[in-house]
């Protein structure tokens, strides 16, 4: 199908995008790597009149280390996060979840912000930016204002961003020297959304105990979800299978998926026990070797 007709704008800056949000409201989109926006234009499900394509701002796109975080332009293409040295240094963990994203022709074009403001439960750099306590730079013309990911994410595609507001950068803390790191998801092929996903990083003090931990879960709630109390259950425990299982159960019951044509609400929740056991095991591996 084609898509509905609308007007094309392509701003020669910033401040002209978001002079274009304040005069169109919530008529108007941004466009970003089109790869969530395109299918949902061309199956009418979306129908702006106007679409804003921050594609020309090159400004938008950068990934630098500042003072213990990884600032990340929203135009930044996944891929691009992904080989970055930079990031790979300071936060391995966005590296292990984006291969997970789509595939690469997708990361090719698809991008950090449009990948965030989508907010698709199932994605998995939500969850990663929830559990490294990300924060995230809106600007609209009224200014800027910095968001937390725990109050980023308020619905299944539903974001705090209004409708003048357009995403402008992502600030991820990096990880704590020595922490181990992963991220597991279970999918129907390699590539697709998760049915259940699980981010794990953690660090080991000198007695080889669990010294600090961070989870969260994508797939199995209409938001990425951070189980805390399961979280509250690691440091200073002694890794292993026991414990895992226990963080497993303890995050189940903090999950909150549906049943639908993929998985029942039941599988899906019987899988978070799994696959956040085994995120933990992989990272307190990577934890023990470094
Ligand atoms: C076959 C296929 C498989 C995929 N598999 C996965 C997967 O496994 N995991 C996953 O996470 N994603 C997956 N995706 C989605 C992909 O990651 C998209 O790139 C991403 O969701 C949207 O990013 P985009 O840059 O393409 O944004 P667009 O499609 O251009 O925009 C998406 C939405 O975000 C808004 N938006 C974009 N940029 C901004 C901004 N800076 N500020 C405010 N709003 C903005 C747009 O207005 C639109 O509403 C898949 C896509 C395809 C086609």
């Amino acid at each position: 199908m084609k898509p509905p007709r609308f007007e094309y704008y392509d701003p020669a800056s910033l401040d002209e995008a978001l002079a274009l949000l304040a005069q169109h409201g919530d008529e108007a989109k941004l466009l970003a790597g089109g790869q969530s926006l395109v299918p949902l234009l061309n199956l009418r499900l979306a129908r702006p009149r106007v679409l804003v394509d921050l594609n020309p701002l090159d400004e938008l796109a950068y990934v630098r280390a500042e003072n213990g975080h990884l600032a990340i332009g929203a135009l930044t293409r996944q891929r691009d996060l992904e080989l970055s040295e930079v990031a790979r240094a300071r936060c391995p963990l966005l590296a292990e979840a984006l291969r997970l994203v789509g595939h690469p022709t997708i990361r090719n074009r698809g991008t950090v912000g449009g990948n965030l403001a989508h907010a698709d439960p199932a994605s998995e750099l939500p969850a990663v930016a929830l559990a490294l306590e990300a924060e995230f730079v809106a600007r609209s013309s009224r200014g800027e204002r910095r968001v937390p990911a725990r109050a980023f994410f308020v619905h299944a595609l539903t974001t705090a961003l209004a409708a003048d507001e357009a995403l402008v950068e992502v600030r991820i803390p990096a990880l704590p020297a020595g922490a181990g790191w992963a991220f597991v998801e279970l999918a129907r092929r390699h590539g697709d959304y998760a049915i259940a996903g699980a981010a794990a990083a953690l660090t080991l003090d000198a007695s080889g105990r669990i010294a600090w931990a961070r989870l969260s879960l994508c797939g199995v709630g209409p938001v990425p979800i951070r189980p805390l109390e399961a979280e509250r259950l690691l440091p200073g425990r002694q890794p292993g299978p026991d414990l895992w299982r226990a963080v497993g159960e303890a995050a189940a019951e903090a999950s909150d998926p549906a049943s639908d044509l993929q998985a029942t609400a039941d599988y899906r929740r019987a899988m978070v026990e799994v696959y956040v056991a085994r995120a933990l095991e992989r990272a307190a591996a990577r934890a023990s070797e470094s």
